[in-house]
C-alpha cells in the first residue's frame, strides 16, 4: 500500500528534472517541480544541439552509457505518445586521414560492442550511425513537464530554492520570495547549480563549472539541403564540430568547448566564428560563403573531476543529487529519471508500478523556433539566470 507523505520535490526544470516529474508522476509519486527561472528548459536543455544519440561512442561500463542505452529503449514510445517532433535523419562520420580511419574503426567496435547499428560506407569508409535523431529540445521538455501535470504533478516557475532545512522524515524548501515548500524528498536537477544546491544541506562533495558551447545557424538557399547529421571524428577532448538540420529546416553548426567561470554568461564570444566555421564549411561545403543567420550558446554543467553524479547527497540522503549531467542529458534523461527514482523506496517512499503514459493539455505552439527562443533570450538581456543559491 502506498503511505502518504508530502510531495517530492523536483529542483530545477531543464530535461532532466521534466524526465524525473515525469517519471514520478507516472509511479504514484505525488511531486512538485520548483524552476527558479519564468519558463522550463532556458539552461542547458535548450541551448544544446538537440541531437538524441544512440550511444555509439559512449565508454562501456560507465553509468552515464548504460543510462544512454537504457533511454534508447523507453524513450520512442515517450516521444511517439507525447507527439515530440524528431527528425529521424541517422548520422555519418566520414574519415579524412589514415589515424582517423584507426579512430572510426575503433568507434564501429564500440558502436556494436554497445549493441548499436553501425555500418562502414565502402566508398569513403565512413561510419553511418542510422538511429541518430534531432529533436526539438525544448518541445520535449515542456511536454514532459505537462503529462506530469495532467497526471497529477505540479510545476513551479519562479521558484528559485535558497534554503533547505532538514528534518527526520522530510526537509522544507525555502524560496527565493519567502515561500516555504514541504517535501519527503528533494531531487537536485539544478543543473550549473547543483552543486550550490547541495550546499545548503552542507554537501561539497562535488563542484559544477560551465562549458560553453557555441552554434551558428544558417539558412541554406533553395534546392540545398541537409539530409542527416555529419558528425567529426572525435578527440580525445570533444566530439569537434558538428552540422545538423532542425526540424524547422535550417541547419547548425556547432559546437565550441570552452570552460569558463561565470554560469551566467551566456554570450557568444567574438572568436567563437572563426572557430566553427571553417571547420563547419570542411564538414559541409554548402555552408561555404553563407553568413549565419543566428547563433547561440549554451553552458554545460560540468563536474569538475566527475560526471553522472546521481546519489543522495552525502550529508543528507533525502536530498537526492543528480548533477554533472554535462553533454548527454536530452539523450539520457528519461534513463537518468528512472535510476534516481529508485532510491525513493530507501527513503520509505513507495512506487506504484508504471501506469499509461497520458498527454498534456497541448503545449501551447511556440511562434518561433526553439533556437530562436534561446538566442533572442539572451540578445535582448531577458534572461532570470537561476542565480546562486545561498549557502546554509
Ligand atoms: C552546447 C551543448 C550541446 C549539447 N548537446 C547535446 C546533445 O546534442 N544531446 C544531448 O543529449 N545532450 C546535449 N547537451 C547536454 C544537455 O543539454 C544537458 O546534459 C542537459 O540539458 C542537462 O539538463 P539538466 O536538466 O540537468 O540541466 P539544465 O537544463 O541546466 O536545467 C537546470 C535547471 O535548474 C534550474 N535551477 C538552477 N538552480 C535552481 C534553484 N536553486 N532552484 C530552482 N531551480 C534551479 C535552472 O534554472 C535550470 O532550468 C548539450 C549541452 C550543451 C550546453
Amino acid at each position: 500500500m502506498t503511505r502518504s507523505h508530502p510531495p517530492v520535490l523536483v529542483i530545477g526544470g531543464g530535461v532532466v528534472g521534466a524526465a524525473v516529474l515525469l517519471t514520478l508522476a507516472h509511479r504514484g509519486v505525488p511531486a512538485v517541480l520548483l524552476e527558479a527561472d519564468t519558463g522550463l528548459a532556458y539552461s542547458a536543455s535548450g541551448t544544446n544541439s538537440g541531437v538524441l544519440h544512440t550511444g555509439f561512442d559512449s565508454a562501456p561500463g560507465h553509468l552515464e552509457t548504460a543510462l544512454i542505452l537504457r533511454s534508447a529503449r523507453i524513450r520512442p514510445a515517450v516521444l511517439q505518445r507525447l507527439e515530440v517532433p524528431v527528425l529521424h535523419c541517422g548520422a555519418a562520420l566520414q574519415p579524412r586521414s589514415p589515424a582517423e580511419r584507426d579512430v572510426v574503426t575503433e568507434l564501429y567496435r564500440n558502436a556494436r560492442s554497445n549493441g548499436i547499428e553501425v555500418a562502414l560506407r565502402e566508398s569513403d569508409g565512413a561510419l553511418l550511425v542510422p538511429d541518430e535523431s534531432v529533436t526539438d529540445p525544448v518541445a520535449f521538455t515542456r511536454a514532459m513537464a505537462a503529462s506530469a501535470e495532467t497526471a497529477g504533478a505540479r510545476v513551479e516557475l519562479n521558484a528559485r530554492v535558497v534554503g533547505i532545512d532538514r528534518h527526520t522524515d522530510s526537509l522544507t524548501a525555502h524560496l527565493a520570495d519567502g515561500r516555504a515548500v514541504r517535501g519527503a524528498a528533494a531531487i537536485n536537477c539544478a543543473g550549473l547549480h547543483a552543486d550550490d544546491v547541495a550546499r545548503l544541506v552542507g554537501d561539497r562533495s562535488f563542484q559544477i563549472y560551465p562549458r560553453k558551447g557555441e552554434f551558428f545557424v544558417f539558412e541554406l538557399p533553395d534546392g540545398a539541403q541537409l539530409d542527416h547529421i555529419i558528425l567529426p571524428v572525435p578527440s580525445a577532448r570533444t566530439k569537434g564540430v558538428l552540422v545538423f538540420p532542425t526540424l524547422d529546416g535550417k541547419v547548425v553548426a556547432g559546437p565550441t568547448a570552452v570552460d569558463e567561470v561565470d554560469k551566467d554568461d551566456w554570450r557568444v564570444r567574438p572568436e567563437a566564428a572563426g572557430e566553427i566555421l571553417t571547420k563547419a564549411v570542411q564538414q559541409f561545403p554548402a555552408l561555404d560563403g553563407l553568413d549565419p543567420i543566428d547563433s547561440y550558446a549554451g553552458l554545460r554543467p560540468a563536474g569538475r573531476g566527475c560526471n553522472y553524479v546521481i546519489r543522495p547527497s552525502t550529508t543528507y540522503p533525502r536530498l537526492l543529487n543528480v548533477a554533472a549531467i554535462r553533454s548527454t542529458g536530452l539523450t539520457a534523461a528519461l534513463g537518468i529519471a528512472e535510476h534516481v527514482v529508485g532510491f525513493l523506496p530507501h527513503l520509505d517512499i513507495d512506487l506504484a508500478p508504471p501506469t499509461e503514459l497520458v498527454t498534456g493539455p497541448p503545449v501551447e505552439p511556440s511562434d518561433q523556433p526553439w533556437w530562436q527562443r534561446t538566442s533572442q533570450r539572451f540578445r535582448t538581456g531577458a534572461r532570470a539566470g537561476a542565480g546562486q543559491a545561498g549557502d546554509s
